[in-house]
């Protein structure tokens, strides 16, 4: 079964905590994205919004580092209270040793591709990793609208981890709804990081209702992808 992460990026910081329980009964996971203005242009939020969000939910915490050299502040996000981190393969001159720190220091690890990147670029790691980010947007803004010309990049990965008996999750971020996540979904998408959608929606718990439908593969008239091999397991997330 599909997950559904809710992506604060789009959240009202004032109230972020109340917006977090809007969605709870939805969200299979809260998503965090991490910008530091050299990775990316923008500039978000980093371990002390997690060590807040923390007490308040009890869904897995993911951050999504868009950031360089991410594995410095891996202490800070592990004792915030962070499950996972997915970290950008454009960011890392080496993933092997940035993964294994990760997961040492107890966290889930995970890669992401920016839209321009090779899918490719993860499989030599994918053994070890908890899911793996296809971006259908540049990253660093939310309210892009999605690049469909992604969704081989989806097949692929899918495909490969099938192949390998893996259970990675497969996860799309970036200008996903119904329509666009439901097209991930049939491209071997597991895990829809969905931010606009909700919590600019004028009632956020009823979109989120809306997305986790589409991923957990129970839409009406739409039939969960055929490409899943029964017994992979796409539970744990990290
Ligand atoms: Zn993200």
């Amino acid at each position: 079964m599909g997950k559904l992460a809710a992506s604060i990026l789009s959240a009202d910081f004032a109230h972020l905590a109340d917006q977090v329980k809007l969605v709870e009964g939805h969200a299979d996971l809260i998503h965090i994205d991490v910008m530091d203005a050299h990775f990316v242009p923008p500039l978000t939020i980093g371990p002390v919004v997690v060590e807040s969000l923390r007490p308040v939910t009890g869904l897995p915490l993911h951050c999504h580092l868009m950031i360089e050299h991410p594995e410095r502040l891996f202490d800070d996000f592990v004792a915030a209270g962070t499950d996972m981190v997915t970290c950008h393969v454009e960011a890392l001159e080496d993933p092997t040793p940035v993964i294994r720190k990760a997961r040492e220091a107890g966290m889930g690890a995970g890669l992401a591709v920016n839209p321009d990147t090779a899918v490719e670029t993860v499989f030599p790691h994918l053994e070890v990793l908890a899911n793996v980010i296809v971006m259908s947007v540049r990253p660093g803004w939310a309210g892009q609208a999605f690049m469909p010309e992604v969704l081989p990049k989806v097949e692929k990965v899918r495909g490969e981890i099938d192949r390998r008996g893996l259970p990675t999750e497969v996860e799309v971020d970036g200008g996903i709804d119904v329509e666009t996540g439901a097209r991930c979904v049939d491209a071997g998408a597991t895990v829809l990081a969905v931010a606009s959608s909700i919590f600019k929606a004028p009632d956020p718990a009823e979109a989120a209702a809306a997305l986790a439908t589409v991923i957990r593969g129970v839409r009406g008239g739409s039939a969960p992808t055929a490409s899943a091999p029964p017994g992979t397991g796409r539970g744990g997330g990290g």
